[in-house]
C-alpha cells in the first residue's frame, strides 16, 4: 500500500528528487501545496531546528507524517556564514544572483587555500506532529568558493562551488551528477535506511 508522505516544500525538483528515491519504498511524496498549508516561519538557529519546525508545521496542518529539509551554504573565511541564512544572504529571500554577488565581495582578495565551504542538508522526518523523535540525518558536500561564476546548471550557489572530486563548480555537473554526490543526496541516503522495513533475521 503506498504511503503519503507530504513534503514541506513546493520546489518542484525537490519533490522529483525525493520521488525518484521513495517511490520503490511505496511513499507518494506530495508537496505542501497540495493541502493549502502555508510555509511555516523559520525561525530556528540550526539547519536541525529549522527542518523539524518546517516538518512539525506540515503534520499539524495535514495530519499526515512529513518531511522537510533545510539547507545551505557553510564559508570557513566568513566563520560559517551564510549558513541557515544562505537563501537570503543579500537581502531578499531567493535572490541568487545578488547572494553570489555579495558572496564573491566578500572573498575578494582571500587566497584559494582560505576559501574552504560546504553545502548542509538536514531532512527532518515527522510521523506525526507530536512525535518525540523525529528522524534526522545530515549531508555535507565540502569544496570551495570559486572567484568567478562558472557553469550553467542548478540554483544557488552552484556556479561557484568548486567540487574537488570532480574538477569543476557544481553548476557544471549534469542533474544526475550532482544529484548522486551532493548534501541532499548523502541525507537522503541515510534517510532510506532509516524508512526502509527491517527484515527480522
Ligand atoms: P533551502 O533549503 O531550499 O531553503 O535552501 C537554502 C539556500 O541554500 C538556497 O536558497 C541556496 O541559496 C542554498 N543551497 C542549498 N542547497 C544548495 C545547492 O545544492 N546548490 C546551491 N545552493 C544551495
Amino acid at each position: 500500500m503506498t504511503k503519503s508522505i507530504v513534503l514541506a516544500s513546493n520546489n518542484k525538483g525537490k519533490i522529483a528528487e525525493f520521488n525518484l528515491l521513495l517511490a520503490p519504498l511505496g511513499y507518494d511524496i506530495k508537496p505542501q501545496g497540495e493541502f493549502q498549508v502555508e510555509d511555516a516561519i523559520e525561525d530556528g538557529l540550526t539547519f536541525i531546528e529549522n527542518a523539524i519546525l518546517k516538518a512539525r508545521h506540515a503534520c499539524a496542518q495535514t495530519g499526515l507524517p512529513s518531511l522537510a529539509d533545510d539547507s545551505g551554504l557553510e564559508v570557513d573565511y566568513l566563520n560559517g556564514a551564510p549558513g541557515i541564512y544562505s537563501a537570503r544572504f543579500a537581502g531578499e529571500h531567493g535572490n541568487n544572483l545578488a547572494n553570489n554577488e555579495l558572496l564573491l565581495e566578500k572573498l575578494n582578495g582571500v587566497p584559494t587555500h582560505e576559501r574552504g565551504a560546504r553545502f548542509h542538508c538536514v531532512l527532518a522526518y515527522m510521523r506525526h506532529k507530536e512525535d518525540p523523535t523525529p528522524i534526522v540525518v545530515h549531508g555535507s558536500w565540502e569544496g570551495r568558493i570559486l572567484e568567478s561564476i562558472e557553469g550553467e546548471h542548478g540554483f544557488g550557489y552552484d556556479p561557484l562551488f568548486f567540487v574537488p572530486e570532480c574538477g569543476c563548480s557544481a553548476a557544471s555537473l549534469p542533474k544526475e551528477v550532482k544529484n548522486s554526490i551532493s548534501h541532499r543526496a548523502k541525507a537522503l541516503t541515510q534517510l532510506l535506511t532509516h524508512l526502509t522495513p527491517k527484515v527480522p533475521f
